[in-house]
């Protein structure tokens, strides 16, 4: 048996740039805004500079369903949890190939959240 190393330093390739399609993280940010676009009704200035600075990650037909959300006052984004959104109670079930926003989000058709999960 030849003991190869476990984990090679070699080949220092430059992987410094985060992956585009980092949906954990697209799910994150879209929390961040969720919370920062309601849980404030005066936002101060740095909260909004991080507000914007959430939203260039945020894709834009994400953006845009996002926004029309919180503008009719509705979370944009929750898990869906045994075939139901977790924002309506409505029932939601996905097909295995149904096509998913961003790759990961599917629509609740009853209250229109962004569901992952
Ligand atoms: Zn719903």
């Amino acid at each position: 048996m030849t003991a190869s190393s476990p984990s090679s330093e070699s080949g220092r390739g430059g992987r410094d740039s985060a992956s585009a399609a980092d949906g954990v993280d697209l799910v994150h940010t879209l929390l961040g805004l969720n919370s920062l676009e309601f849980d404030s009704t005066k936002r101060p200035p740095e909260l909004e500079g991080l507000r914007l600075s959430l939203r260039t990650k945020v894709p834009w037909d994400i953006l845009l369903i996002h926004d029309a959300l919180v503008a009719a006052e509705k979370r944009s984004i929750a898990p869906r949890f045994a075939n139901a959104c977790t924002e309506c109670s409505g029932e939601v079930v996905v097909a295995r190939d149904a096509k998913r926003i961003a790759g990961m989000f599917v629509q609740c058709p009853h209250c229109g959240t962004l569901l992952y999960g």
